[in-house]
């Protein structure tokens, strides 16, 4: 049976539970232990699929197709290990499932309530699909002492109860501030988040301190002695420089030998940090840069393109160059400024996107790059947006555009109807917005002598997917004539998934978002090709 590490967090929101919560799947890993990581979010959408990214950042794919939370990219780029479906679920979900279930008359004529049937059903989830792995690490979303996290935190205090507490692990991690004014360090609110965590029956094994500093020994003795934690439990994580300083941290602080004691486990192997402090030091100390720009709506904030983000950095690893991100946004990029805007960028990446808005600036953009042979990396939306900036420059289709946007142009970009998975037809259309999207991976077939293929080196490639329009197909011997060649399509053949141009050194649109796969430790090779040529670009 797996045993369970419940990760919680306490004072603020942001001190980086799914971080240390990734960085201790890595260390488990390295000692010889499979793990999964999962996360419970107590928001009442049923996934994170119709927010906006300005309001809960990126939402990530996985390759089974569900909108997750972007925590469970940290843990695919940290453990290695790609999560499923069943690693995210929302109190949206949970309270849906159930009262599907009471509508069914599944309750038996019960009074349905919070406690036994919302905690059950949290419980089902925790325990699904767990028997083959050593640890599953859950981390519980928001803070403890939020009215929306009490049932999770509920579930998680009666799981334990159920499969003993020998087998089930707390970890609390709260913040420790410093206060310039008095000169001090203070531990009253970790107390007061672990009273809080107490007062709803559960008693933390380890504490986890983050703190912009190192905390002294007779502070982490009165977090121990007030919050009843053995010293040696009561561990410090200073803010680190990058995040993949993260796992070298936590394994100075030894996290994983805490925990494998707690469970009377030994370690299997010993740990390398080798790969971790190679990156770490191309970021902290390679001199040579590049600047790539990033033309989206969503630039204010931060965390909207957060795999992106991080699969542009390991394409800089690759090459031992450090990326810039320039984050240029599209609805403000007026056609008289893109040449200045532009003018330090060796590379152009158009992200993916809905909606009309900022569509000018990116075609603009497009243009640019593909002119002035400016490396250019079209993803998904911004794939779309090279197909309408070709068509009506090129091939002089000045009515071209995608049926998304607007209903009465030339739609060389239109809504997908039904869509192949695995032999079986899928149907797109659907009146919910939420999940009916073609999601999660899909195949791609690349041509032969394709720049695409001498980048990924073989003939048939699995990328996560997330839309609802496509290129048309018909389109594609007039494209083609003109030197934009579809260099990847799906197996059947009907929906184009690679664009690139002929004349010109570096120029690719994917229907898909390569950005998912991407990790430090492992970089994505179209990321990787990018960088490099953006590196040659000057
Ligand atoms: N809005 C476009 C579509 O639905 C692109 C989506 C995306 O970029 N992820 O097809």
């Amino acid at each position: 049976m797996a045993r369970f590490i419940f990760v919680t967090g306490g004072v603020v929101s942001s001190l980086g539970k799914g971080l240390s919560s990734a960085s201790l799947a890595y260390l488990l890993q390295s000692r010889g232990y499979k793990v999964r990581l999962r996360k419970l979010d107590p928001y009442l959408n049923v996934d994170p699929g119709t927010m906006s990214p300005f309001q809960h950042g990126e939402v990530f794919v996985t390759d089974d197709g569900a909108e997750t939370d972007l925590d469970l990219g940290h843990y695919e780029r940290f453990s290695q290990v790609s999560a499923k479906k069943s690693d995210n679920i929302t109190t949206g979900k949970i309270y849906n499932d159930v009262l599907k279930k009471e509508r069914k008359g599944g309750y038996l004529g019960k009074t349905v309530q919070v406690i036994p049937h919302i905690t059950d059903r949290i419980k089902e989830f925790i325990k699904n699909d767990s028997s083959k792995e050593d640890f599953i690490i859950c981390e519980i979303g928001g803070i403890v002492g939020d009215i929306e996290s009490l049932p999770f935190v509920e579930a998680i205090r009666q799981f334990a109860n159920d499969i003993g507490k020998k087998n089930a692990l707390f970890i609390h991690l709260t913040l420790v501030p410093y206060l310039k004014s008095s000169d001090e360090i203070k531990t009253k609110p970790t107390q007061h988040s672990v009273k809080e965590l107490r007062s709803i029956g559960i008693q933390p094994d380890i504490i986890i301190c983050r703190s912009d500093r190192s905390i002294p020994l007779e502070h982490r003795k009165k977090i121990s002695l007030f919050c009843n934690v053995h010293i040696n439990n009561v561990i410090e994580t200073v803010d680190v420089k990058t995040i993949y300083e993260a796992p070298i941290s936590f394994f100075k602080e030894k996290l994983d030998k805490r925990v494998l004691d707690y469970f009377k486990l030994r370690p299997k192997k010993s740990v390398s940090l080798t790969p971790w402090k190679k990156i770490t030091k191309i970021i902290l100390n390679t001199k040579k840069q590049v600047n790539i720009a990033i033309i989206g709506k969503y630039v204010d904030l931060k965390d909207a393109y957060k795999s992106l983000d991080e699969a542009l950095t390991h394409g800089g690893f690759d090459n031992k160059v450090k990326v810039n991100l320039v984050r240029i946004d599209s609805e403000q990029l007026k056609i008289s400024e893109i040449k200045s805007k532009l003018k330090n960028i060796s590379g152009i990446l158009i992200p993916g996107g809905f909606g009309k808005r900022g569509t000018k600036g990116k075609i603009e953009a497009i243009k640019f790059a593909r002119k002035n042979n400016i490396p250019f990396l079209g993803i998904c939306y911004g794939m779309q947006m090279a197909i309408i900036e070709f068509a009506r420059n090129q091939l002089n289709l000045k009515r071209a555009t995608s049926s998304e946007f607007d209903k009465k142009g030339l739609p060389v970009i239109g809504l997908i109807n039904e869509w192949n998975k695995d032999g079986k037809i899928i149907k797109g259309t659907d009146k919910n917005l939420g999940g009916t999207m073609r999601l999660g991976s899909y195949d791609a077939k690349l041509k032969d002598h394709s720049l695409i293929k001498s980048i990924y080196s073989k003939s048939l490639i699995k990328e996560r997917h997330r839309h609802r329009y496509e290129v048309n197909i018909n389109f594609r011997e007039k494209f083609e004539k003109k030197g934009l060649i579809f260099s990847g399509l799906s197996p059947d053949g009907k929906l184009p998934e690679i664009i690139e141009l002929n004349n010109h050194p570096w120029f690719i649109g994917v229907q898909f978002h390569p950005e998912f796969k991407s990790r430090p430790l492992s970089p994505h090779p179209l990321f990787s090709s990018f960088i490099k040529a953006a590196k040659n670009h000057r």
